[in-house]
């Protein structure tokens, strides 16, 4: 970061954070994103710009609001400062001061005088059946505005399950036909940052990322940007270790429970769901805040056809069954009460990554000597 010529006085007072704050979170963003600390210099310029800042419109449809309530409650640095400064949020149907036809006419002055510059944002589902009545925004319907508002975006957006495949809404009966962004606008690329609700800092860390190079990071075949949905919750669970050993928690309550044991006979999907959940944790509290840290199995939220689809008390289907590498192998000592067993858990994935990184580094040495195994 040195030799940088920020004003970063003016970015205290502009984004209400300090600047030690404001360049540690430019900083984690780029390593989230696995880009350099040159990436966090180019962030840090473009936030620090307040030329820089895309007009947002958002839209919301079929929802309860949860993805702005995350997006809204981040804190350290808040978010909230983060998203209002970041960008220029033209419109928003739950933030705006405005109401009724003031609001509407802002909209629509935004979406023709920033046409092909804007960011549309959608949360919630779009309901589609009976020429989608059953979503109206002023007089207008959920469907006609989804198609409006993306004609001249810059970028589409599908923040939350809702909007990326239409979530709880489109469960088996689905009555009003609801479905994402994605299903609607199929001649676009949106990209969907799936959740429920979706971890903030996975749109922050997209939004960003389009401030910075003008386009949208790198995506996989549902849409979701690969940095934040590029492994399976199951690959970096800190429970992983006690179901390689074949230890798990049967019911609510019980031993295994209790201990910390794996939750994949209570249900747990994170085998078959993708997302960064064990890495980033939620409410920026730390301390293991997520379902799974907290007990409770993951019932895949981000995946389309598991979430809101698959009951809770089906077993996931599970796409890796061979350890990572990084893991080592669990002996638990608890027969000589020296170590319990979430201790091993946790010394497991220390251990492992401190192997892992070893392993890593010798298998990039052996590809760069024509070796690779
Ligand atoms: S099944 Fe669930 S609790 Fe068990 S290791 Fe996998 S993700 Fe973690």
């Amino acid at each position: 970061m040195v030799g940088i010529e920020i004003d970063y006085s003016e970015v205290e007072k502009r984004l209400g954070v300090s600047r030690r704050t404001f360049l540690k979170f430019c900083t984690g963003v780029a390593a989230s994103l696995g880009l350099s600390t040159h990436a966090a210099v180019a962030m840090a310029n473009a936030v620090a710009d307040p030329k820089r800042r895309p007009p947002v419109i958002w839209l919301h449809g079929q929802e309860c609001t949860g993805p702005t309530e995350a997006l809204l409650r981040s804190e350290q640095p808040s978010l909230e400062h983060l998203i209002l400064d970041l960008i220029s949020l033209d419109y928003h149907q739950t933030l705006d001061a405005g109401a009724g036809h003031q609001v509407e006419d802002i909209k629509k002055k935004s979406m023709l005088e920033n046409k092909g510059k804007y960011l549309l944002v959608i949360e919630g589902a779009i309901p589609v059946k009976d020429n989608g009545i059953y979503c109206k925004i002023a007089g207008e319907t959920m469907l006609d505005l989804t198609h409006e508002a993306a004609a001249n975006a810059a970028a589409i957006v599908a923040y939350g399950s809702c909007a990326s495949w239409g979530g709880v809404q489109s469960a088996s009966p689905n009555p009003t036909g609801a479905t994402g962004a994605p299903q609607v606008l199929k001649d676009k690329t949106v990209v969907t940052i799936p959740g429920c609700p979706p971890n903030p800092a996975n749109f922050i860390g997209t939004v960003l990322y389009f401030v910075t190079y003008g386009k949208l990071p790198p995506i996989d075949d549902k849409g979701r940007p690969r940095w934040a949905y590029g492994r399976l919750i199951h690959e970096n669970c800190y429970r992983r270790p006690h179901f390689d050993a074949g230890r798990f928690a049967k019911e609510f309550g019980d031993e295994g429970h209790q201990k910390g044991y794996c939750l994949y006979k209570l249900g747990c999907k994170g085998p078959e769901t993708y997302n960064n959940c064990p890495s980033l944790e939620y409410n920026n509290v730390g301390g293991g805040v997520w379902p799974i840290g907290v007990g409770h199995p993951c019932f895949g939220c981000s995946e389309g056809g598991v979430g809101f689809e698959k009951p809770m008390f089906s077993l996931a289907d599970v796409k890796t069954h061979t350890p990572p590498n990084m893991f080592p192998a669990i002996e638990t000592r608890e027969a000589s009460g020296t170590l319990t067993a979430g201790a091993a858990a946790l010394a497991g994935a220390a251990v492992g990554a401190a192997i892992g990184a070893t392993a890593m580094g010798a298998k990039k040495l052996d590809e760069k000597e024509g070796k690779q195994e």
